[in-house]
């Protein structure tokens, strides 16, 4: 997929934008059939076998979405009127219609997280309830992000995993890792997926990101934690029938071959850096703030760890991306003013080159925030 087969637009807004690769879709077209809830949709059981091998746990069910996976986990792992602990910006936290509380009936204490993504280990001990007071609902699950999207999808390394890990271990605790994005984290850390895996009792990540695959997410964990996703899947009405047809593409993006899309990301890691870097050169780009880049002053492409760039621009946000959707380049507005590029499967180096240009070109004819603001205000 290359940007001619999307009439020449670069797609930046999000990873979730990506179409399915050539071998994708003939094995799609090609996919043995059965009905998974009956679990006897061969491709369905495949995909599960070959996602629970690939991080190292016992076993694996495919859900629709990776809202969907972070929800059948909490489902797997929580009782009504537990507690989860979870980062403060992270999507299980904004970005799921309080699922957490609406379908399982549970609550959710925020972390505070630092501008590389992690907790203060200190404050994660201190988070825990005490099981003896009755006033205090019951510590039932540690969540992390990984990779982590607000500060500007940092992965988390093994270490800090390990240590969340054995902390909520000490508390009799289970740790669930929303690894959306975390065969990013893995390719960023140079790790294996089942060693950055092995500290937590569940993962969950998406197929439909930067693995390119049209649908659909895997939650990995012991098998009794599975058993009870996918009862929750079933709840949640996500028990899907003759699925194969999703789930052989999910199989060639974690396949080992060629048509592989895992080791890929590495691409994309590359080109969002080139496409920092080249920003960062540009009058009128700068800093994020935020968990981004908290540091005022110009964008840091160091800061670039996987596909994520945010930045600021000293212009009318919405006037920029207007410009730069007038040459057909798209991106999208991300949280506390600042905009969000995301590279991924079908972006690559020659598109990042064009869309540096037409950044150029952006931030020449946009007027600056402040005259923007003074051309609409009331001239009373
Ligand atoms: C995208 C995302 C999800 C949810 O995935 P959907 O397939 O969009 O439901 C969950 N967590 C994180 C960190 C994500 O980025």
């Amino acid at each position: 997929m290359t940007t001619s087969d999307r009439g020449g637009i670069v797609d930046l807004r999000s990873d979730t934008v990506t179409h399915p690769s050539p071998a994708m879709l003939k094995a799609m077209y090609e996919a043995e059939l059965g009905d998974d809830v009956f679990s006897d949709d061969p491709t369905v059981n495949a995909l599960e076998e070959r996602a629970a091998e690939l991080l190292g746990k016992e076993a694996a069910v495919f859900v629709a979405s990776g809202t969907m996976g972070n929800l059948v986990a909490q489902l797997g792992h929580l009782g009504r009127g537990q507690e989860t602990m979870a980062g403060a910006s992270t999507h299980m936290v904004n970005d799921e219609q309080a699922g957490h509380a609406v379908v399982v009936g549970t609550s959710i204490r925020q972390m505070a997280e630092r501008a590389d993504g992690t907790w203060d280990l200190a404050e994660l001990e201190e988070a825990f309830r005490d099981p003896n007071d009755l006033h205090e609902p019951i510590s039932g699950l540690v969540a992390i992000e990984n990779t982590h999207a607000h500060s500007m999808g940092r992965p988390l390394s093994l270490d800090y995993t390990h240590k969340v890990a054995a902390i909520a271990q000490a508390h009799g605790v289970p740790l669930h890792v929303d690894g959306a994005r975390f065969f990013n984290a893995t390719v960023a850390l140079g790790l294996e997926p089942r060693d950055l895996a092995a500290p937590a009792d569940s993962v969950s990540f998406c197929l439909s990101k930067g693995l390119a695959c049209p649908i659909g997410s895997l939650v990995v964990g012991p098998k009794d934690f599975v058993a009870r996703a996918r009862r929750g899947r079933k709840l949640v009405g996500g028990g899907m029938r003759q699925v194969g047809v999703l789930a052989a593409p999910g199989l060639v993006a974690l396949s080992d071959g060629p048509d592989g899309m895992i080791d890929r990301l590495a691409e994309d890691h590359a080109n969002a850096r080139a496409l920092a870097e080249g920003l960062a050169r540009l009058d009128g780009i700068e800093s994020a703030g935020g968990l981004a880049q908290p540091e005022p002053g110009p964008l840091d492409p160091g800061r670039v760890h996987t596909n994520f760039v945010v930045f600021r621009v000293r212009r009318d946000r919405a006037q920029f991306l207007e410009a730069l959707r007038g040459r057909g380049i798209l991106m999208v507005e991300y949280q506390h003013g600042t905009i969000r590029a995301v590279t991924h499967y079908g972006v690559d180096a020659t598109d990042v080159e064009r869309v540096l240009a037409a950044c150029t070109a952006a931030l020449r004819e946009t007027s600056s925030a402040k005259a923007a603001a003074a051309a609409t205000a009331p001239t009373t």
